[in-house]
């Protein structure tokens, strides 16, 4: 016999931690208790050591899915008498960690219960327990209980109420437990918004088969789904006037995944994992529904909510799921905006009476490397908070497209869900109110505030306003810097390293617009040591979308003829503001090389979404070309900067394919970034590189870069824990801020 003290650290409170504890105890027939600490749980148990030794093991191995175990410690202490094993109450005046758990699609027990005659809960389409169920996105403050939720609406009948108290029973304390007596319903609306009697889901299914288009209400906002016919889905684009980006498709399981594309053992896992995110895969044959995505991928989500599974059914194997939301404004949450911004564009409304508290878009993600790559973290991620070395309680504001924020405090940032662009009106307003609402959730008073460099964000203006209004400091953060600080404190890094840094667009340290650089720092700062030759943009950001005109600025600096763009649209005067200068500033953006590339090579000349031409690039290109084009490093002033322009020159004299020239291209980049990097490792003597920006998301580079570099000695770190593009950078401008606050550099 002995008597062991257990401490447990991490993320254990909300989530069905004790009656697990309590499980595991019991089964093994020891005495004790168990308590909420502030930094997670401790045990003190009496038992067989054999066995004690086992249970710590257990509460790391079999913890439930919700729990983020991060140490188990035990040291043996004195045996005292215990009367059996009991929960006691936390310590008086300790501070509690209050952490929200994000919402986890339907378990198994769930699925089954749902899907078994004659359970209470048959075909009830708001079932949930411990494990499984809304969260964040019903609750309104903490602490948090049933009050303080949607689910205040719906008093728990007595049965639900007994499964509640029972330490026993799989709904223990599961705050939005509910059944057909006692909590939400779901209804069907006709196009007109006209309450449709009978079986509501029925309804909705009965109009997906016809081939029409349905509003569904899911946990964080509205669905359009569809049937992913080729009518159907061209429909739904036209009337959401959404040309080209690719539509999402949730699949009745991960088999009718595999049977559109290739899905690997890592990528089963996350598609099945709790999270349910939409896992971004390779088409089967990238010709193939090319109305859903007309590049190789597909993302792809498995239902994530019972009213999912029921919508499915046991004849739907696929929909077409798209956020149902009006050019870039946030996603719809609410009844009535869903009936009237979408009139005209749904048949129907699939809608219940449980209330979405806080928006939260489908978090998408590719799996890279074997680890999850996220590209957008949002639902079943947020709000848990990243493990971080920060010290202070701090708001980072994030960019503007892909806008995001940060908070944080002593050990833990808190990232928040996907956002979209602030210069939406909408998106702004929402975008404050989750600042505010996470502050409330997690007690967060900032010290100090970071914003990007960029004078005209409208992130930069919140920050600069609630700085002045509460006199606390304010720390511009460079937008590389703050990329390549992401990714450090996304793979724990400290210390300097080395960051290679491509995406589209950023304000630079000079005033200028950077995107293609090698930098070499750490939190605390950096120092700009490689780039690439600028690139003119005729008519400033009306280049971002007319990407030809970045095809002609690259043409035209590299001396060759401009006349394959003759035909476009302001053709002379665009040359004419190139050759002069005029409304034509320089960008080193990665980004913008893509653009002109893509439409050098034909590929394509306008983008009718951001990054385009970039995501068309990758796709055409031929997987089995080793050839490469040339390029230049130019030293000055320890600026290595990559000439494109023998390239370029190659390129426009090629008669080879696109699908040749768009490999070489990238082949051409890969060569550039390895020998930049090793000059500047040579240089300045560091090893570990980190690869962050937007450009990142491309999964030809990404498969051959960093072995690439790793074979030429350096230590490649990549995202795993927040987006490699915008979204993410709100953690780097934190860990930037902290380490300036820490030296006391802030004001
Ligand atoms: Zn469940
Ligand atoms: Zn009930
Ligand atoms: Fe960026």
């Amino acid at each position: 016999m002995a008597a062991f003290r257990i401490d447990v650290k991490g993320i254990v409170q909300g989530v069905g931690f004790r009656p697990f504890v309590h499980r595991l105890v019991e089964k093994w027939g020891f005495t004790g208790w168990v308590q909420n600490t502030s930094y997670g749980a401790r045990l003190e148990l009496n038992g067989a050591r054999e066995g004690l030794l086992r249970v710590v093991e257990a509460l790391k191995a079999e913890a439930p899915p919700l729990a983020m175990i991060e140490s188990v410690e035990f040291c043996e202490v004195p045996e005292q008498d215990f009367d059996g094993f009991e929960i006691i109450p936390s310590e008086a005046g300790e501070h509690m960690e209050t952490l929200v758990s994000p919402d986890v699609g339907i378990c198994a027990d769930c699925r089954r219960e749902l899907l078994t005659p004659g359970d209470r809960r048959y075909k009830y389409p708001f079932i949930n327990c411990t494990n499984c169920g809304p969260r964040f996105t019903i609750i309104k403050s903490v602490p948090y209980d049933r009050a303080s939720t949607s689910m205040a609406d719906f008093p728990m009948c007595a049965d639900c109420a007994r499964e509640f108290g029972d330490i026993r029973d799989r709904r223990y304390h599961a705050q939005p437990d509910c059944c057909p007596v006692c909590g939400p319903r779901c209804f069907y609306l006709d196009a007109e918004g006209r309450e449709v009697p009978g079986d509501a889901i029925e309804s909705a299914r009965r109009e997906l088969k016809r081939g029409g288009i349905v509003c569904v209400k899911g946990l964080g906002g509205m669905h359009l789904a569809c049937l992913p016919l080729e009518g159907a889905a061209r429909e739904l684009r036209r009337r959401k006037r959404r040309d080209e980006k690719p539509f999402a498709l949730m699949c009745r399981d991960t088999d009718c995944a595999r049977r559109l594309c290739r899905v690997s053992g890592a990528e089963a896992a996350a598609l099945e994992s709790f999270r349910k995110p939409i896992v971004l895969l390779e088409k089967r044959s990238a010709r193939e529904l090319e109305y859903l995505s007309e590049n190789g991928s597909l993302g792809i989500m498995l239902p994530y909510t019972p009213l999912h599974v029921l919508l499915m059914g046991e004849d739907i194997d696929c929909l077409v799921m798209t956020s149902a939301n009006i050019s870039d404004t946030p996603i719809i949450s609410d009844n009535g905006a869903a009936v009237s911004e979408l009139a005209g564009i749904a048949d129907g409304f699939l809608l219940h009476n449980r209330t979405i508290q806080t928006r939260c878009d489908d978090s998408l993600i590719r799996i890279f490397s074997g680890r999850e790559y996220p590209l957008r973290r949002s639902r079943g991620y947020v709000p848990y908070p990243v493990t971080v070395p920060v010290g202070g309680r701090y708001l980072a504001c994030g960019a503007e497209q892909k806008a995001s924020f940060c908070l944080s405090k002593p050990g833990h940032a808190f990232p928040s869900q996907h956002m979209g662009d602030l210069k939406n009106a909408e998106t702004l307003d929402n975008w404050e109110r989750q600042i505010e609402h996470f502050s409330a959730l997690f007690d967060i008073r900032p010290e100090a505030i970071a914003c990007d460099l960029h004078p005209d964000y409208l992130s930069t203006a919140y920050a600069e306003e609630r700085s002045e209004a509460e006199g606390i400091p304010l720390l511009r953060v460079q937008h590389h810097h703050a990329h390549m600080a992401a990714c450090m404190a996304d793979n724990g890094l400290e210390g300097e390293c080395l960051g290679l840094i491509w995406d589209g667009t950023g304000y630079g340290s000079d005033g200028g617009i950077w995107g293609g650089e090698v930098l070499a720092g750490g939190f605390g700062g950096f120092s700009r040591v490689g780039s690439i030759r600028p690139i003119a943009l005729a008519g400033g950001d009306a280049a971002i979308d007319d990407i030809w005109r970045a095809g002609a600025a690259l043409l035209l600096d590299a001396g060759c003829d401009t006349a394959r763009f003759a035909g476009e649209e302001g053709f002379e005067t665009i040359i004419k503001m190139l050759k002069t200068g005029t409304n034509s500033p320089k960008s080193s953006g990665m980004g913008r090389l893509f653009d002109g590339a893509a439409a050098i090579l034909g590929i394509r000349r306008r983008a009718g979404y951001e990054g385009q031409g970039a995501i068309l690039l990758e796709a055409a290109a031929d997987d089995g070309e080793a050839g490469s084009l040339g390029f230049d490093l130019a030293e000055a002033d320890g600026l290595l900067t990559l000439d494109w322009r023998p390239a370029v020159r190659e390129m426009a004299a090629s008669d080879e394919g696109a699908g040749t020239l768009a490999a070489r291209f990238m082949n051409m980049l890969i060569d550039a970034a390895a020998e930049q990097l090793l000059r500047a490792a040579r240089g300045c003597g560091l090893r570990r590189v980190v690869l962050s920006g937007g450009v990142f998301q491309n999964m030809y580079i990404m498969k051959r870069l960093p072995a690439r570099l790793e074979r030429a000695g350096l230590e490649v770190y990549t995202h795993s824990r927040v987006s490699t593009n915008d979204e993410g950078l709100s953690l780097g401008q934190l860990m930037v801020l902290e380490a300036h606050h820490v030296l006391g550099g802030t004001a």
